[in-house]
């Protein structure tokens, strides 16, 4: 039977519904939770990832603003602004834009924002906070693949779970969450022997490696649900073929879309683990539509806990 499909994009908008009437019902409480957008010069898509947070800020209700330093500020440039950020009571969220140019110190530059406002989660405060289960600030989108599971009653506790891919913003992050929610946890990565045979071992596996396509069938234990995090841009038509080339996974949408924009998205995750799976996430509208949604959320968060007003009891 094929693997249900986990729809991510249905998940997204639940949690930006309940996101806006959060806000509102803090509005209305005289707390308008504020985030500041942070683009450093001009790298397009970092401006298509920025227009689609201040888009879906504006939609949930948040205040936001957006800082647009030149492609030539400097370090100390960037740090003024965030120590500025930092001290306005206002603003609850920074999120600072990655990739900075390269004049610019990224590391200081995330170091330097305020665990309390630091929405993505990045600062290792945050990481501490979360490895030793304390409430802080997730990462957006290993906090997605949770709500994905949480809110399709796939169960973790006593499972055995293997993420793929140990990158400080997907991976371990993720790992971590698994290992708090009581899953049994391996991660691997590009050394890892048996890479197949270690994800055949898994009920819930995560494919956080930035390859189309490479989890194939045979990773896949039958009647796992599998979490595909990856997002990669096929342009090749060789790819494109091995991909959705068999019968079984011809997609007659998107080849129409490769053939008219010489690209498509795709996962880290074959087709063919659907004939395998129990459940598994599509790209796109799995994973991606729950980062700026879980970016919504941990702006209320940290709204809230910057306040005294957020408890364990709250979620995550
Ligand atoms: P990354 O920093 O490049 O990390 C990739 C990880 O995969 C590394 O740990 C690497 O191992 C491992 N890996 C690479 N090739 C491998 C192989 N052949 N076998 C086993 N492991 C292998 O990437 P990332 O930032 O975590 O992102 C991963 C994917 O998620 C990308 O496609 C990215 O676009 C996507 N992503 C999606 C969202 C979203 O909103 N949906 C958000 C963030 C990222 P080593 O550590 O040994 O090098």
């Amino acid at each position: 039977m094929p693997a249900k499909i986990l729809d991510g994009t249905k998940i997204a908008n639940d949690i930006r519904l309940e996101v806006a009437a959060e806000v509102r019902a803090l509005t209305a409480a005289g707390i308008r939770p504020g985030l500041a957008v942070v683009l450093v010069g001009h790298n397009p898509a970092s401006e298509i990832y920025v227009r689609g947070k201040v888009k879906a800020t504006q939609e949930v209700g948040l205040f936001s603003e957006q800082h647009t330093p030149p492609e030539s500020a400097t370090t100390g440039d960037i740090l003024n602004l965030i120590e500025d950020l930092n001290r306005r009571s206002g603003i609850d969220g920074i999120l600072v834009q990655l990739p900075l140019p390269s004049q610019v110190d990224s590391k200081r530059v995330l170091m330097a924002v305020d665990p309390a406002k630091d929405v993505d989660g990045f600062h290792p405060v945050n990481v501490g906070l979360l490895s030793t289960q304390r409430p802080g600030l997730v990462p957006c989108t290993p906090a997605g693949v949770m709500e994905i599971l949480k809110r399709s009653d796939i169960s973790i506790a006593g499972k055995d779970a293997v993420v793929v891919g140990r990158s400080d913003i997907v991976g371990k992050p993720v790992a971590m969450l698994l290992l708090n929610a009581n899953a049994t946890v391996t991660v691997c990565h590009s050394k890892t022997h048996d890479l197949p045979g270690v994800c055949r071992r898994a009920d819930v596996l995560i494919a956080a490696i930035g390859r189309a396509g490479m989890i194939t069938g045979e990773f896949v234990k039958p009647g796992a649900t599998v979490i595909d995090v990856g997002m990669n841009k096929v342009t090749d038509p060789a790819i494109f073929q091995r991909l959705f080339g068999g019968r079984l996974y011809k997609n007659a949408k998107r080849e129409e879309i490769f053939r008219a924009k010489g690209s498509t998205l795709v996962g880290d995750v074959h087709p063919e683990v659907a004939e395998v799976a129990g459940a598994l996430t599509p790209v796109p509208g799995g994973v991606g539509p729950l980062t700026i949604a879980m970016l919504m959320y941990n702006t209320v968060k940290a709204a809230k806990m910057r306040r005294g007003q957020w408890s364990a009891a709250s979620g995550q």
